[in-house]
C-alpha cells in the first residue's frame, strides 16, 4: 500500500472519552472524538482532513437528501489481546463501498485514501476501542452527493467521511422473526446488493409492522414469488439443515455480507458441506417440521451471529430446537471472536493492524 501524506489533523481540545462508560453502550449513539472528511470536486478527491466529530453545513438542495445519492459501509476494529487494535477485512468493505458507489453513479474511493484515513483516524481515537468481551469500535464510512442543485442527475461533488462509535453486544436474546410475504426489500435488477441509504429507509416500515406484531425483524423473501429467502433484516440468513450449512446464493437483490463470506469460509475449514443456492421458505418450514432444521441465524457486522429462536410463517409461530455449545453457530461465533481479538490464529489473514 502506498502511504499518502500524513492527513491534516485538527485534534479536539475537549475529548469526551472520560464522560463515556465503555462498558454500557447503546449501539450507534456515542461517537468517538474525531472524524475523517474528504471532498470530491473537479473530478478528483481533495486533501483529506481529520477533525473533531461534530455537525457540518451542507446545501439543503444536496442530492443525498432529495434523491438518495448516499452510500455507506459498516465495519469493525477490535482491541487485540496484546493491546493493539486491528480491523476485520477492511479491504472487503472498501471494495463493497466502491461497488455501491458505481451503482449510485458516485466516484470510487482510492484504496490508499480509505486505508490511510482509517489508520490515522483509529490511531488518534485508539482509546475509544472498547475491550470488554463482545465489544468493538463500529466504523461507518459513508459518501453522499453535495451539489446544491435540484436536477435529477448525479451530483458533480461528493463528501466521503468516516465516523466511529464504540459498541457492545448488539442483540442480547435469540430472535423472533417472520417471513415477509407482502413487502420486499429489493428486486432482481434493483440496488439490493449495494449499501445505498434508500434500501434502509424503505425497509423501516415493513420492519415496524413486524415489530408491532411482536417480532424482532423479518426474513425478506424474493420480489416475484415471495417464496425464497433473501436476507434476515439487515443480516444475511444462514440455516443448518441436516448437517449442511445452507444460505441463499448471492444475487443483485442480496447484500454480499462480509460476515456471511467469513462464516462460509470457516464452515468449509471445519469440513462442513456448504450450499449457496435458492432456499425456499417452504423448505425451511418443512425441514423444521421434519426435525431437520438444526439452526437458523442472521449474520452481519453489527450483530455478528444472531440466533433465531422462533419463525413466523403464514400466521403461526414455530420454535426452533434449542442449540448447545456444539452448534455450528456457537462454534463459528467463537472461531470468529478468536480471530478478531487476536486470541487465535488468523489463517485467512483477515485482520489488519492499525
Ligand atoms: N444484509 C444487509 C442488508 C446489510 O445491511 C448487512 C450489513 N452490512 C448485511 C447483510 C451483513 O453484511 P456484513 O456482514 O458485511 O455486515
Amino acid at each position: 500500500m502506498i502511504d499518502i501524506l500524513p492527513i491534516r489533523t485538527q485534534t479536539t481540545t475537549a475529548s469526551r472519552l472520560a464522560s463515556v462508560n465503555l462498558s454500557q453502550l447503546e449501539f450507534g449513539k456515542v461517537f468517538s472524538d474525531h472524524m475523517l472528511v474528504v471532498d470530491y470536486r473537479d473530478g478528483e478527491w481533495q486533501e483529506p482532513e481529520i477533525v473533531p466529530y461534530g455537525d457540518m453545513a451542507v446545501s439543503p438542495a444536496n442530492s443525498a437528501l432529495h434523491y438518495g445519492q448516499a452510500i455507506f459501509e459498516g465495519m469493525k476494529a477490535y482491541h487485540q489481546h496484546d493491546g493493539g487494535v486491528a480491523l476485520f477485512r477492511p479491504l472487503d468493505n472498501w471494495a463493497r463501498l466502491n461497488a455501491s458507489a458505481e451503482r449510485m453513479c458516485m466516484p470510487t474511493v482510492p484504496e490508499e485514501l480509505f486505508m490511510q484515513g482509517l489508520r490515522e483516524l483509529l490511531k488518534l481515537d485508539a482509546a475509544w476501542v472498547p475491550s470488554d468481551e463482545g465489544s468493538s469500535l463500529y466504523i461507518r464510512p459513508f459518501m453522499f452527493g453535495t451539489d446544491g442543485l435540484l436536477g435529477v442527475r448525479p451530483s458533480d461533488t461528493y463528501r466521503f467521511m468516516i465516523i466511529t462509535c464504540p459498541v457492545g453486544l448488539y442483540f442480547s436474546k435469540p430472535l423472533r422473526v417472520r417471513f415477509e410475504q407482502k413487502y420486499v426489500r429489493s428486486a432482481e435488477g434493483g440496488a439490493g446488493y449495494a449499501k445505498n441509504a434508500g434500501n434502509y429507509g424503505a425497509a423501516m416500515y415493513p420492519t415496524k409492522v413486524a415489530q408491532n406484531e411482536g417480532y424482532n425483524q423479518l426474513i425478506w423473501t424474493d420480489a416475484s414469488q415471495h417464496q425464497y429467502v433473501e436476507e434476515s433484516g439487515t443480516m444475511n440468513a444462514i440455516f443448518v439443515i441436516d448437517g449442511k450449512v445452507v444460505t441463499p446464493a448471492l444475487s443483485t437483490s442480496i447484500l454480499d455480507g462480509i460476515t456471511r463470506r467469513s462464516v462460509l469460509a470457516l464452515a468449509r475449514d471445519m469440513g462442513l458441506p456448504v450450499e449457496e443456492r435458492k432456499v425456499g421458505s417452504r423448505e425451511v418450514m418443512d425441514a423444521l417440521a421434519a426435525g431437520k432444521l438444526q439452526e437458523a441465524f442472521g449474520v452481519g457486522t453489527a450483530a455478528t451471529i444472531a440466533p433465531i429462536a422462533t419463525i413466523g410463517y403464514e400466521g403461526h409461530d414455530y420454535d426452533l430446537p434449542a442449540t448447545d455449545a456444539k452448534a455450528f453457530s456457537k462454534r463459528v461465533s467463537a472461531a470468529l471472536d478468536a480471530i478478531r481479538t487476536g486470541a487465535g490464529a488468523d489463517p485467512h489473514n483477515w485482520m489488519v493492524r492499525v
